[in-house]
């Protein structure tokens, strides 16, 4: 049995979070390893089981693109009898095409807040990618699945440094208006701070894109992640991203820890008494399990020391 913390409700937060897990996609796309499929499956299915409704399988961008994810093929039929929502990313009309072959019910296109990172990322302006997406959100959208948002660089650029709202503000209502469901504000660099977060979120609601259309998705490069998150539940987002074991830094911010550790998530969580679903034990073994197969150990501060006590 895992240690628990003691329950102490505060005022203003959510009753229960949905945790969308980001493990397998955007953790190991960023592990330098390159994970065997059946373990990658026995990791999603081991997520599922410590009671993770949402668990980003994989991504159908070119292979030569993101080689740690070249088995989305492979992949996906091994896990799609799941009772898990398993949303995929797609790029583009082809990526799209691969995951409606597979039977995927949820997609993800992945847009930048800024010029230098649309640039690098995905070759092409702001406005350029965002025409690119619009035919594949509005054929998802026919084809009944659920579309998620992506919008990285939300608070900083390595290239341009802070990013302003309305910036910002302008990506999100254009990826809104052409029908995702739901928007996932990236820090992908890690400098947000909580009264960023705060304002950003204001932004966004007093331009039509409320806070129940959000989810936050921090990284813990200087170890604000958890501090922002708590500010983004303050605002009314019920939706949190976060990496079980802390798995998968940003190739563009040097020394970064990467995504927040689901498990760091999941302890403030049961210490608030909002409900998430997931068994912190059986999370933990899984990302010390996960770790094993890596060969180095999570980064999560929760995962090191329910280990350490066990
Ligand atoms: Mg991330």
């Amino acid at each position: 049995m895992a240690t628990l913390p003691m329950t102490v409700p505060a005022p203003g937060l959510p009753a229960r979070v949905r945790v969308h897990e980001v493990g397998p996609r955007d953790g190991l796309q960023n592990e330098q390893a390159v994970v065997p499929t059946e373990v990658k499956a026995e990791f999603i299915r081991r997520l599922a089981a410590a009671g993770l409704t949402t668990v980003e399988a994989t991504s159908f961008v070119h292979p030569k693109w993101v080689p740690q994810l070249a088995d989305a093929e492979q992949l996906y039929p091994l896990v799609s009898g799941l009772d898990t929502r398993l949303p995929v990313l797609v790029p583009n009309e082809r990526g799209l095409d691969r995951a409606l072959s597979l039977g995927a019910r949820h997609v993800a296109v992945f847009a930048s807040a800024t010029e230098s990172f649309a640039e690098a990322n995905l070759n092409r302006t702001v406005d350029e990618a965002l025409a690119m997406f619009t035919p594949v959100v509005a054929r998802a959208r026919d084809e009944g699945l659920t579309v998620r948002g992506y919008l990285s660089m939300c608070f900083g650029d390595p290239w341009e440094g802070p990013v302003p709202l309305e910036q910002v503000v302008r990506v999100c209502r254009a990826l809104a208006d052409m029908g995702c469901d739901e928007l996932s504000l990236g820090d992908t660099i890690g400098v947000a701070t909580p009264g960023h977060v705060q304002a950003l979120i204001a932004a966004l609601g007093e331009a039509g894109v409320p806070a129940s259309t959000l989810a936050v998705h921090f990284h813990d490069t200087y170890g604000q992640a958890l501090a922002n998150t708590l500010a983004a539940l303050q605002q009314g987002v019920t939706t949190v991203d976060a990496s079980a074991g802390g798995l998968g830094g940003c190739p563009y911010a040097k020394s970064a820890t990467g995504n927040l550790a689901t498990e760091d998530l999941v302890w403030m969580l049961d210490g608030l008494g909002v409900e998430t679903g997931v068994d912190l034990g059986l999370l933990t073994a899984t990302s010390t399990w996960m770790a094993d197969r890596l060969g180095r150990p999570s980064p999560s501060r929760t995962v090191r020391a329910l280990s350490h006590k066990e």
